[in-house]
């Protein structure tokens, strides 16, 4: 039978990056699938737009889905527990949410409740995330992992939460540390839960490598273990060492490079147990990957395993390693922050307008014209496909040169301004034949990427900061009209001022673009773009460039019947509210306002009348959204 494709397949790749979450109805419309209830109607993103925008919740908006959150909890965990019992693994699986891949509340709060059924816990890296984990009810086996950087509170607040039942192991990262470590527990006369930290040599591939090896900030290498050992020895505390930790780095591109590490974790596992630490608990860190691109291959933004494969190869690496050792399997312990929450948060903007590379029409040269805007002309008499790069260098050259006239005074204005479009009516005509080229791999980078630019409502800087530093790739589509065949190319822009603050790298069916297929602006109806996966570490690693601030969140439940609930709305920051975050106080500026209108107001330059309206205005945009606002309120 003859498949027929479509154009978000064919042009979007949904199909091969959307994990099954996120589907195309026949309206054109982007919806999203509950992978909890397979087979439940998919609920049109649009239609949740128009539904929020009625409740006076506007994009830019993070959409949080419940369920997406909860699928994934369930498959890494479920994906442990198979490898687990297919390969008579002699211990459970404890992962734990490393808390700086997403530290808002709803995101916590839902891991730890939907987690109670795994007796998932949490990974604190830090004082303050020890202090939001410690706020949490876990279930009794659940494990409260801290890791970084420990001073003597930070400590003593662990070693106490176990008075209330929690499982709080403080992993050591130096000898330092651990004289710390001692110093408290010997002063409040409680044992604590410990783990060590281990540098592996192991290199992963990858954007993280420099977080494993030799020159990972992280660990101790195994002369710093033996004394800390050692130490704990002489401290009548080597008891209390049971766990051993190790960090691969994130986002794995390739599983040969998990099992080495993890073969390696093992070797120390075993030595570090020969050496008399009762070690029962195995934690190999974070690193499992998100295939953002779908190619399934170890590239940056791919990975080339699943997350069962992850979940065999852990197991199965483990329990060799042990039974060669005669050593009973250890509880296997986990920190996917990425994997875990990626998936479970999309961006959403809207395009406000843009600037395209054509003209309406063709305007002639005219009497007394500048000879080169003929010649600009003239182009259009010679276009082919096979001369289609002698065509630009030309009319790029024309143009140039008029604008260095145009510059010292020797064309006008309106000559200047019939050559421009002459130019953009030629460079609309040599995109149409570059389009029909069976291969434009020849062409310059900069005539193949002659695409529209399309202003967005949104702020890279705050709300996708992996994307402007790291060249992280997410999906992104249109939400609407993929019914419909794209007529333009675009780059998106965002509303920063900052020429850095555009997304020119595009995931599609066949490979990584420079611009993304769109369709021209319709007139009267919003059109959105949607970014996905953008769960892990986008939300809280976002600045305030030009005091963009944090987008509108919501949290939404699927429904079988095709419907949403909304589970929590979390309004995004008002302007004085970023005011606040860079130490200007509202009220004082709202003071400083006033003062200048009513001096202006005495002196006679505004009138009476208008003082109250200046007023009005000033405080209304205090409060009102950092981001271009379609209806103001
Ligand atoms: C960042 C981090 C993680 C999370 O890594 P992912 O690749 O997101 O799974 C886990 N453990 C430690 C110690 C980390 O620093």
């Amino acid at each position: 039978m003859q498949h027929l494709r479509t154009i978000h397949e064919d042009i979007y790749g949904v199909d091969r990056w959307s994990k099954g979450l996120i589907t195309v109805l026949d309206n054109g419309e982007v919806a999203l699938c509950d992978p909890m209830h397979p087979g439940a109607t998919p609920i049109s993103l649009p239609e949740i737009l128009k539904d929020l925008d009625q409740r006076g919740i506007a994009a830019p908006v993070v959409l949080r889905v419940k369920s997406f959150l909860e699928a994934e909890i369930r498959h890494i965990n479920q994906g442990f527990a198979d490898a687990i019992a297919r390969l008579n693994y002699q211990a459970p699986y404890r992962g734990v949410f490393p808390i700086k891949v997403n530290q808002q509340a709803q995101v916590v709060e839902r891991i730890v409740e939907f987690g109670k059924q795994y007796e998932f816990g949490l990974e604190a890296g830090s004082k303050p995330e020890l202090v939001v984990a410690l706020a949490h009810r876990l279930s009794r086996e659940a494990l409260i992992v801290c890791n970084g950087v420990k001073d003597s509170e930070f400590i003593r607040l662990a070693i106490l939460s176990r008075k209330l039942g929690f499982n709080t192991v403080i992993v050591l990262e130096s000898p330092k540390e651990a004289e710390t470590v001692i110093e408290v527990a010997r002063e409040l006369g409680e044992d604590p839960l410990l783990g060590v930290r281990v540098k592996l040599t192991q290199k992963i591939g990858g954007k993280w490598q420099e977080s494993s090896g030799d020159r990972s900030a992280f660990g101790m290498n195994t002369d710093q273990l033996l004394r800390v050992v050692d130490r704990l020895r002489d401290e009548g505390l080597l008891h209390c060492l049971q766990l051993q930790h190790s960090h691969l780095g994130s986002q794995v591109p390739d599983v040969i490079d998990v099992r080495r590490a993890v073969a390696e974790a093992c070797r120390y596992f075993v030595a570090l147990t020969g050496e008399g630490a009762p070690l029962t608990h195995l934690d190999l860190g974070g690193g499992l990957g998100v295939d953002y691109t779908g190619e399934k291959r170890a590239t940056e933004n791919s990975i080339n395993y699943t997350v069962e494969e992850y979940c065999t190869n852990v197991v199965e690496t483990v329990a060799y390693a042990m039974d060669e050792a005669g050593l009973k399997h250890p509880v296997l312990v986990t920190e996917s922050g990425r994997a875990l929450v990626a998936t479970s948060s999309m961006l959403i903007f809207e395009a406000l307008e843009s600037t395209k590379y054509d003209a309406p029409d063709t305007p002639a040269p005219e009497e007394g014209d500048n000879h080169l805007v003929s010649d600009l002309a003239a182009v259009g008499g010679y276009l082919t496909p096979e001369r289609v790069q002698e065509c630009w260098n030309d009319a790029s050259y024309y143009r140039d040169e008029l604008r260095a006239l145009f510059r010292r005074g020797f064309v006008d204005l309106r000559q200047m301004a019939r050559a421009e479009r002459i130019y953009l009516s030629l460079m609309a005509r040599i995109k149409e034949v570059v389009a029909q080229l069976e291969d434009a791999s020849d062409l310059s980078d900069d005539m193949r990427g002659i695409a529209d630019v399309y202003h967005c409502n949104f702020s890279l800087f705050q709300s996708l900061p992996d994307v402007w530093a790291i060249d992280q790739l997410h999906p992104i589509v249109p939400l609407q009209m993929l019914n419909k065949t794209p007529d333009r190319q675009a780059i998106l822009s965002d509303i920063t001022c900052d020429s850095d603050g555009k997304i020119d790298r595009f995931i599609l069916a066949d490979g990584i673009f420079q611009s993304l297929p769109v369709h021209s602006l319709p007139e009267d109806a919003p059109y959105y773009f949607g970014v996905f996966f953008v769960g892990a570490y986008q939300e809280t690693l976002g600045d305030l460039h030009n005091l963009f601030g944090d987008t509108n969140v919501v949290t939404i439940d699927l429904r079988p019947d095709g419907k949403f609930d909304l589970l929590h709305e979390q309004e995004g920051d008002s302007i004085s509210e970023v005011m606040a975050a860079v130490e200007f106080d509202p009220q004082d500026c709202i003071a400083a306002f006033r003062k200048m209108v009513d001096e202006a107001t005495s002196e006679g330059t505004v009138a009476t009348s208008d003082r109250k309206t200046l007023i009005e205005a000033y405080r209304a945009s205090i409060n009102g959204y950092t981001y271009y606002e379609r209806h103001s309120a």
